[in-house]
């Protein structure tokens, strides 16, 4: 009997390429608007971006406000005079089309698919997030996605593992893993929900007592044993 009735997982840093999308998309933006991309302007709006994302989380300003705030303050600080609004469609549509994947994610996720529900549970708008599972090799893998801009509440918030379960039919908590990157945002939705939790930590970073994962692994593969995929490969 497999351990496991269904697969939760995060996309960004887990399945996907954040870090490369969202490099590729911010050049793209800036060669459309005639800005010179740099690593410095890359650097520069990372930390810009961190700082709008804390007031997006902490409901000080809308998902729309977040898009023209974060260039806005990029396009003043580096001399660009596009208008943020544009910039930022620019930057979001080449985004929606970055589906590169992380290595091994895709073997992985072929198996896992082939054998039980998979649900990609993302911190992000649906459109962009889907569009860059449409981008991707797994865009032809039976699995289904939760978005946070959807579901009116983002990890860690238990509300998306439960809408989740919801979509794949599944009530017992002890039967589901979910499976992530961000020991706040994965290992504490899957903690406030009572789901299995799995956490991804190449890093081998240390985790505080309220937030110790039941499992931990530093690669993708190594979630082969715990799914016990290997037993139904017999
Ligand atoms: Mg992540």
């Amino acid at each position: 009997m497999p351990r496991f009735d269904a697969l939760l997982i995060d996309m960004d840093r887990t399945l996907f390429d954040f870090d490369g999308a969202e490099a590729t998309a911010l050049a793209a933006a800036c060669e459309e608007c005639a800005l010179r991309y740099s690593d410095g302007v890359l650097a520069h709006y990372r930390e810009i971006n961190r700082e709008v994302w804390r007031r997006y989380d902490n409901r000080e300003i809308s998902r729309a406000e977040l898009n023209v705030e974060r260039f806005g303050r990029l396009l003043k600080a580096v001399g660009g005079a596009s208008d943020p609004a544009v910039f930022g469609g620019l930057y979001l549509k080449k985004l929606s089309s970055e589906g590169t994947l992380l290595p091994g994610a895709l073997e992985l996720m072929r198996d896992v698919c082939a054998r039980m529900p998979v649900v990609i549970i993302t911190n992000g708008d649906d459109d962009t997030q889907r569009g860059r599972l449409d981008a991707s090799l797994m865009a032809s893998l039976a699995c289904s996605m939760v978005a946070s801009d959807e579901v009116g509440a983002a990890k860690p918030d238990p509300l998306m593992i439960r809408e989740g379960m919801r979509l794949v039919g599944i009530t017992d908590v002890s039967r589901v893993i979910m499976v992530g990157d961000s020991l706040n945002d994965d290992i504490g939705a899957a903690k406030a929900a009572g789901v299995v939790s799995c956490w991804l930590n190449p890093g081998r970073k240390p985790a505080p007592d309220d937030l110790k994962p039941d499992y931990e692994i530093r690669s993708l593969p190594e979630l082969r044993e715990i799914l016990g995929l290997n037993l139904y490969n017999g």
